[in-house]
């Protein structure tokens, strides 16, 4: 494997650290390499946009990297045929699908990205925990990554138990099952769990975590949750566009509610095409780390913006060796700004997400969970 992106994502250091730009550089020149040798079909994206490995001298260069819409990783694979065997896919309930394979060893650099970044934001606990997970229950049947991702966020403190919103019942003789949304059983869970002495850390879409608390709030239930308590966020705030709340009235309502407070409020950013883990900040916003780069495109040109200015959100790493995942373009607005107009001291700059582009015909699987609930309501 490359030393350049293993010393990447092995980093303590996951913001501003200078060589570590140099490392992402070269690791996404060899990786660039990598793809141009083994798939043809990327090789012929590459021709097509008159793109030559040898344009790529520094840094500044990776703008010149041909730019992937998401959407072509749910309807092609320009990837490696003979390619690693651990499957994820984003969007497992109807939609398209994007499915990505990566290597055991890849797998170990997510899982030391994933290590450093919950250090340096200080998610890890040894207390043992109550999970409350507002999303779907991880079953064999459902491979959708963000559950796989909300999973992977109970790894940051050790889970005494772990209670889902969305439950999977099997159908009879084991076939056709589907999912239920149980919130009077999140409920309950929750009542009983706050009068305990251990903490409680809700995992969930931004989203549910508004509905339930509404829910709460409308049938006066409200319970100040142990000290340490934590609510953790992911998987963006675009599916409920008629519903859009400020992140301010979130964290206010989750204030009087749950009694947990805004430095208690973590926020997650990710996607299937572009693997890497992005923690906001105690200011909550999303930093770029070491793993990646983000530029900004102008909706009609593509040309590169400036910081501040709005556009299509471009997303850049070296990891993966199954698909082309080095420049990939999402449907997602934001823009970019400097690291120190921030002010929680990290150097690296933040993206600000302002919403999707009205693409028809693509449902994430945060959309479909989302009739779940429109449904019990
Ligand atoms: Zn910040």
């Amino acid at each position: 494997m490359d030393i350049d992106l293993m010393r990447l994502f092995a980093t303590r250091r996951p913001y501003g650290a200078e060589r570590n730009r140099i490392r992402f550089f070269r690791a996404m020149k060899r990786k660039t390499l990598y793809f141009i040798k083994r798939s043809p079909e990327y090789r012929a994206i590459c021709d097509d946009a008159g793109f030559s490995l040898r344009s790529l001298k520094s840094a500044g260069d990776l703008r010149k990297l041909p730019v992937i819409p998401t959407l072509y990783f749910k309807r092609n694979h320009a990837g490696i045929r003979r390619g690693p065997a651990i499957l994820v896919t984003s969007s497992g309930t109807g939609g398209s699908v994007s499915r990505i394979r990566y290597t055991a060893g890849e797998l170990c650099l997510l899982a030391a990205m994933a290590a450093n970044l919950g250090r340096v934001h200080r998610l890890f606990s040894l207390r043992p925990v109550h999970y409350i997970m507002l999303g779907y229950q991880p079953v064999r049947e459902n491979k959708a990554v963000i559950s796989k991702t909300a999973y992977l966020s109970t790894w940051y403190a050790p889970g005494l138990d772990r209670a889902y919103a969305l439950e999977y019942r099997r159908g009879r003789n084991g076939s056709g099952g589907g999912y239920r949304l149980n919130l009077e059983g999140i409920l309950d869970k929750l009542v009983s769990f706050s009068s305990g002495r251990n903490p409680i850390r809700i995992v969930g879409f931004p989203s549910y975590t508004y509905f339930l608390l509404r829910k709460m709030k409308e049938e006066r239930i409200s319970c100040k949750l142990p000290a340490g308590s934590r609510v953790m966020l992911g998987g963006g705030w675009k599916q409920f566009a008629g519903d859009e709340i400020s992140k301010g009235e979130l964290y206010s309502l989750i204030r009087e509610v749950l009694g947990v407070g805004e430095d208690h409020v973590h926020e997650f950013f990710g996607a299937a095409e572009h693997p890497v883990l992005y923690c906001s900040c105690r200011n909550h916003h999303f930093h770029i780390p070491a793993y990646a780069d983000v530029l900004i495109r102008d909706v009609k040109t593509l040309k590169v913006l400036p910081k501040g200015r709005a556009g299509l959100v471009n997303l850049m790493t070296p990891i993966g060796s199954d698909l082309p995942l080095m420049s990939v373009m999402t449907d997602d607005i934001g823009v970019l700004y400097e690291g120190k107009d921030c002010g929680c001291g990290i150097e690296s700059p933040y993206l600000k997400l302002l919403g999707r582009t009205g693409v028809k015909g693509v449902k994430t699987c945060a959309a479909g969970a989302a009739e779940y609930w429109r449904q019990a309501e």
